[in-house]
């Protein structure tokens, strides 16, 4: 007897960050679409930190937006505490952070989700993905999915982002469980279907702390941290953020939390060999720190409070997987954290990860046709770059039922651009996260203007709901008109303006346009709109995007033929007595990597994962200063 099998056009399995953004996106395009996940009242879950956006994260959670994603909108409506992280920096590294409300932020995903047309959600655990023999797909739904409840499905694309669930292994101390997160049961049967369908399968690791009491924590010690005011919010659809916003608080380890930790190390499962997976570098657990960074004194720890009517606060910074009495024994020692009593302890999770060269950048796999990866499967760690990928593959699930081609972006577009071109061509040993530093074109994929690179290219797919359309049709006109009048605004030599340029900037004889008076490093907007009535009058947002354009105009046509000499210089050869460690501006990590492949030409180097772009920069610096010493101890004649 045959089982009878609903059709669906895309099936999501799972409903996390990846999950929740894959299927509203695939909705959005009109695909008929089915979200599977493993508990619906979990769907939006935050598995570690109540935190979304940071550095380079926050250009993510802005692409996401721009694209009519999810992860933004909902931020801004469980933010509890937004801050925008590098502030005094320059606009191409600022990165917008804002802590949530765990609860307030699932709630908001899952209403977002059952309001969504065209998608329907069910609870289920996926066992098997099978695709059809060749030539005998029904009605082009190629791939069946079958589930532990016995409900089977069929659609053409099927997506899949089961995060840290797959034959996920909890370690807290010598005690392990399996299960995908504290509380729920791992994916076992998926994993296995993952290996019988012959995908490189590795093993990661990741952590998190013990959730405190906050009536147990002694604030009264404490230095308290705000927010920014005001705060400023995440989607270009939001107008403001008007609920109340929450301190958060900072305390430190110390030398007593160290020795107890030390003496310890042995029942750590990191250190006793009972965890095999590599974990993230950038986000280490306090284990590690104290090893790793033995040097340092002290580590510092954001008390961030998880929620308005939530008793818990989740200590940032103290990622362990030690036993639970050497959790107490290590918060006793902390300022502010003597009496902390642990609501929830903290551990460290071990998964299966999917080798991502797998894929095809439009994150469908060579192996299986219409079957498409996302999120914590892929190798990378964090909400936001799981998000990114899953709005990615949403929309290429989405197209390919459709039957219309790939919507891929490129590194020069966007960051999620570099995330997926990172992953699939260099694949990933370690989770991987982004940084600013992994974009070549930092300059131009700024936070402040995801939605005027973006935004065009998803309403020609046909993801951009009517409301962001409009919404954006002012934006860019007003952005339009803004640099059109800055650029044919005269200010001559012997206006006030005039003089006051040439007094603060140096002198000038014919008159300058308005645009070129900003790009001085010494003269700002604010002059402008001073002197400049018909500029004060333009829209503040639109006036942001001239001053920065302005102001980078040079930096950005540098960094365009900075790219192109590397890119020229590519077969430049690397001597094997070249001591990394003593070229200039390479990272801890970039050294080591590049120490453990040895690559031969500049070429090679690019190829291997974690050598960012900036990196290779400093490389090719030094190998051009070295042939140009080597060229002139050859020719001595030369250096007079
Ligand atoms: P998840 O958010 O894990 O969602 C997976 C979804 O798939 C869930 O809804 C689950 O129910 C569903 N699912 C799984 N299997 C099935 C199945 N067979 N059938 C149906 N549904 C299924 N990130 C950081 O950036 N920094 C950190 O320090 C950090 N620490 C972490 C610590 C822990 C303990 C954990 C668990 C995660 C941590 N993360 C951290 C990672 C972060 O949580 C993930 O990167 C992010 O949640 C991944 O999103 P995702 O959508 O890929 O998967």
């Amino acid at each position: 007897m045959s089982i009878h099998a609903e059709v669906f056009d895309v099936i999501i399995v799972g409903g996390g960050h990846a999950g929740a953004e894959a299927a509203s996106a695939s909705a959005r395009l009109g695909a008929n679409t089915l979200l599977l996940t493993g508990n619906i009242d979990l769907i939006g879950q935050m598995s570690c930190n109540p935190a979304i956006g940071g550095l380079a994260k926050g250009h993510l959670v802005k692409e996401i937006d721009a694209l009519d994603g999810i992860m933004g909108r909902m931020t801004d409506e469980a933010g509890i505490q937004f801050r925008m992280l590098n502030a005094s920096k320059g606009p191409a590294v600022r990165g917008p952070r804002a802590q949530a409300d765990r609860k307030l932020y699932r709630h908001a995903v899952q209403r977002e989700l059952f309001g969504t047309p065209n998608l329907t959600i069910r609870q289920a655990e996926v066992t098997d993905v099978i695709p059809a023999p060749e030539g005998q797909s029904d009605e082009g739904a190629q791939l069946t999915v079958t589930t532990n409840s016995g409900w089977v499905f069929k659609a053409a694309s099927v997506v899949l982002t089961t995060g840290t669930f797959l034959r996920g292994l909890i370690h807290i101390g010598t005690s392990q469980s399996t299960n995908g997160r504290l509380g729920e049961p791992a994916s076992l049967k998926l994993a296995d279907t993952l290996k019988t369908l012959k995908f490189r399968v590795g093993r990661l690791k990741t952590g998190t702390p013990p959730r405190l009491d906050t009536r147990t924590i002694d604030y009264s010690k404490l230095a308290e941290q705000p927010g920014d005011f005001p705060p400023l919010p995440f989607s270009t659809l939001t107008t403001a953020i008007t609920q109340t916003q929450l301190p958060c608080h900072i305390t430190y380890t110390n030398e007593a939390t160290h020795a107890v930790i030390k003496a310890n190390l042995h029942r750590s499962p990191m250190y006793s060999g009972q965890i095999s997976g590599t974990g993230p570098r950038y986000c280490p657990s306090i284990e590690d720190k104290v090893v790793r960074f033995a040097d340092k004194e002290n580590h510092q720890i954001f008390l961030e409070p998880e929620g308005y009517d939530s008793l818990e606060v989740y200590p940032n910074g103290i990622s362990t997987s030690l036993p639970i009495d050497v959790q107490h024994a290590l918060l006793a020692t902390i300022p502010g954290l003597e009496k902390a009593q642990v609501l929830r302890p903290g551990y460290a999770i071990e998964y299966d990860y999917v080798d991502p060269t797998e894929l095809f950048p439009s994150l469908e796999t060579k192996k299986i046709p219409g079957l498409f990866l996302a999120g914590q499967i892929n190798g990378t760690t964090g909400y936001e770059e799981a998000a990114a990928q899953g709005l990615m593959a949403g929309l290429n699930a989405g197209l390919k039922a459709q039957g219309k081609g790939p919507f891929v972006l490129s590194r020069s577009e966007a960051y999620i651009g570099v995330l997926i071109d990172d992953l699939t061509t260099k694949g990933t040993s370690e989770p991987y996260r982004m940084f600013t530093s992994r974009a070549e074109y930092r300059l131009m994929l700024r936070a402040d203007n995801a939605d005027l690179r973006l935004t065009q290219k998803g309403m020609a797919i046909g993801c951009i709901t009517h409301r962001r359309q409009s919404a954006f049709a002012q934006r860019l006109s007003d952005v339009n008109a803004a640099l059109e009048l800055a650029k044919a605004t005269k200010v001559h030599p012997s206006s006030t303006l005039g003089k006051l340029t040439a007094e603060l900037a140096g002198s000038y004889r014919d008159s300058l346009s308005a645009f070129d008076v900003l790009k001085r490093p010494q003269l700002g907007l604010h002059l402008l709109t001073a002197h400049l009535p018909e500029i004060a009058a333009l829209p503040a947002h639109a006036l942001e995007q001239v001053e920065i354009e302005a102001k980078y105009d040079g930096y950005l046509q540098r960094q365009e033929s900075d790219a192109n000499r590397l890119r020229a210089d590519e077969a430049l050869e690397i001597p094997t007595s070249l001591d990394f460690a003593k070229v200039g501006g390479l990272s801890i990590e970039v050294t080591q990597k590049l120490n453990h492949f040895r690559p031969t030409t500049l070429a090679a180097a690019s190829q291997i994962s974690g050598i960012t772009p900036a990196a290779l920069t400093a490389l090719w610096v030094a190998l051009k200063k070295g042939a140009e010493e080597a060229r002139l101890r050859k020719n001595p004649v030369l250096e007079a």
